[in-house]
């Protein structure tokens, strides 16, 4: 980060963002204003470049067509895997994970090279798709409350041992595989199938974010009532799914 700005970059909008993932580009920024940073947002869509000085990028979910076609163009493109060098941030949710890792099953039903951010690879899953809401307990190495989201896919993911799960599933699917496991994490790259939009119901996690960027343990901090009973109505809407 430079001393003026944060500079947040929301990839791919016009392919990736569904289940209102544009949420999560509204609440990082939002959560940064409030603890007085000057925040750049760039908004990259599929046919420009993706700027590699960014801090934080965020990367949504998508239709299956969409999904191959911005894996192509990430691939070619190099932008996000030279950020990630650089030890930027960076949150992917659903198809946006599925790109991050090594391989997906594409909309043609091939196998499709990912950018290998994430030692993951994501198969197509034979049985019913993975609808509903989700509780989670995240991984412990990052000290967060409750994870509360949507999840709608028919990719399974399977972890390697270059990553750690993101959150352990107490309600829903997470990857697929019945282990448990919820997304996938390791150093500033993360990806979970939450939709929610995510950081919408899970405000802290924008927070470690912020806190990894700006390299502080603790921020300000900010009025949460909205969040905590927008988390509380989901969580009990989940508990009584799964009853
Ligand atoms: N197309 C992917 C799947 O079904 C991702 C779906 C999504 O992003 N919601 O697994």
């Amino acid at each position: 980060m430079t001393a003026s700005a944060l500079r947040l970059v929301w990839v791919y909008p016009d392919l990736l963002s569904t289940y209102g993932d544009q949420g999560n580009v509204l609440v990082m920024e939002r959560r940064a204003r409030q603890r007085g940073l000057h925040v750049e947002r760039v908004d990259v869509r599929s046919d420009q470049p993706i700027p590699t000085s960014g801090d934080i990028y965020l990367i949504g979910g998508g239709e299956d067509r969409p999904q191959r076609l911005a894996a192509e163009r990430l691939r070619r493109d190099g932008g996000l895997q030279r950020a990630a060098d650089n030890g930027a941030i960076i949150f992917s949710v659903c198809a946006g994970y599925q790109i991050l890792g090594h391989e997906f099953i594409n909309d043609l039903g091939q196998r499709e090279p990912g950018l290998g951010l994430l030692d993951v690879i994501s198969t197509r899953g034979e049985g019913a798709r993975c609808v509903g809401d989700v509780l989670a307990d995240m991984d412990p190495g990052m000290g967060l409350p409750q994870l509360t989201g949507f999840e709608n896919h028919q990719g399974i993911t399977h972890l390697g041992p270059g990553v750690r799960p993101f959150a352990r599933v107490t309600v829903g699917r997470g990857n697929g595989t019945g282990d448990g496991t919820e997304g996938a994490w390791r150093d500033t790259v993360f990806g979970t199938y939450m939709h929610g939009p995510v950081l919408a119901r899970n405000p802290r996690i924008a927070d470690h974010m912020l806190k990894l960027t700006l390299d502080v343990g603790a921020l300000p901090p900010v009025d949460e009532r909205w969040f905590e009973a927008l988390r509380s109505e989901r969580i009990s809407a989940a508990l009584n799914t799964a009853a």
